[in-house]
């Protein structure tokens, strides 16, 4: 339970916005001539017919979206990618230099740069040695919080990454059910690796969590990560705040245009994630059988992490040969590790390839 509500959590200067509106709002019904928004009525680059202005809602591709990925329409917020998504949270929740936030380590980093950009301190609850949540500590922690309020600032949002970047591993509902209940301020859920996990997804919680949000995106499962678009499920008054504090024309009429092609090909989706899921089990099978390969763990995601006794020479010996993975060694809770993503069939047999070629010289 939090004792407060969701406008209490946000900046008082976001609840009090007057929010821009653009011409596309204001009208949007059938009309012969729209002279209302100083666009070029002439499309003279080959009927690209990208002189107007997009929809600024994205109310078809939201409708899409809805339909295909069987989520809560009114729930829903579109934008430039899942981090633009995260960053909104940041702006609307969070007063530069007072409020905090939490995050569970090791995660996909953008949570932490976010933090630091919009100069909001990062509290870290660190993963157990088995990559799952330390409810204990986290009890602890919420317990600490109990008597910080809005004005002095207090921890606005707890971030749980879910399958998580880089460990690969997904959190139990029931885990995250009882943190966004306990936690005083809004849990995000970040699912940008949903598609490959057969774990139920945190949307199904949206009724009985208050302040949860849940984050997904077309860029993994739905190969769509060069056009950026992402999307976030909130309660009502997360969804409004969102509308009014993104940019008017946050995505492109491109981006919705190829996000409306892309999500009528569910099944081509899915035979994508199908091969993925094989390609990801048969190189778990080949790394785990190298001699330098201490532990593959097991992944939810399209990538793999990989505990190694020498990361730094895997790693520069791959990149030597054009083969870039990620060196995540450095990372607390993630040493000696390095996280691959899965490419194709030919792509993965040329690392598998190099590295034992690798094995071969130095044995
Ligand atoms: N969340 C996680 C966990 C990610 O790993 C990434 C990208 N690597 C993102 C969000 C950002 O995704 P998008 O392309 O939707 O901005």
């Amino acid at each position: 339970m939090s004792k407060f509500t969701i406008k209490e959590l946000m900046r008082k200067n976001i609840v009090e916005l007057t929010p821009y509106s653009s011409a596309r709002n204001e009208f949007t019904g059938d009309a012969k001539v729209f002279l209302d928004a100083n666009e070029s009525a002439l499309d003279f680059l080959g009927n690209l017919g990208r002189n107007r202005y997009p929809d600024p809602s994205h109310k078809k591709l939201k409708a899409k979206i809805a339909e295909v990925m069987e989520l809560p329409q009114e729930k829903l917020v579109v934008g430039n990618g899942s981090d633009e998504m995260i960053d909104l949270l940041f702006r609307i929740f969070c007063v530069p230099g007072r409020d905090k936030v939490l995050i569970v380590e090791p995660t996909y980093g953008a949570y932490s740069v976010f933090a630091a950009i919009n100069d909001i301190e990062v509290s870290t609850c660190h993963l157990q040695g088995d990559y799952s949540l330390d409810l204990r500590s986290l009890e602890t922690i919420f317990k600490l919080m109990q008597n910080s309020t809005p004005e002095e600032g207090m921890h606005k949002l707890l971030f749980l990454c879910s399958p998580n970047n880089p460990t690969g591993n997904s959190f139990p509902l029931s885990e995250v059910v009882a943190i966004a209940n306990k936690f005083p301020g809004i849990t995000v859920v970040d699912e940008a690796y949903v598609e490959f996990s057969t774990k139920p997804s945190a949307v199904t919680l949206l009724e009985k969590c208050p302040r949860l949000v849940v984050l997904r995106t077309l860029s993994k499962g739905w190969a769509l990560a060069n056009a950026r678009v992402g999307l976030a499920l909130a309660p009502p008054a997360i969804v409004e705040a969102m509308h009014h504090v993104k940019y008017p024309y946050n995505l492109s009429g491109v981006a919705q245009d190829i996000a409306m092609e892309v999500l009528s090909q569910k099944e081509a989706m899915e035979e994508n994630v199908a091969t993925v899921k094989r390609e990801r089990s048969r190189m778990a099978k080949e790394l785990a059988t190298f001699k330098f390969v201490e532990k593959v763990f097991p992944s939810d995601a399209n990538f793999l992490l990989v505990r190694v006794n020498d990361p730094d020479a895997i790693y520069n010996y791959l990149r030597e040969r054009g083969i870039i993975i990620r060196n995540r060694s450095n990372l607390r809770g993630c040493y000696g590790s390095l996280r691959i993503t899965i490419g194709t069939e030919e792509e993965n047999n040329l690392v598998l390839e190099a590295l034992k070629e690798m094995e071969g010289r130095d044995g």
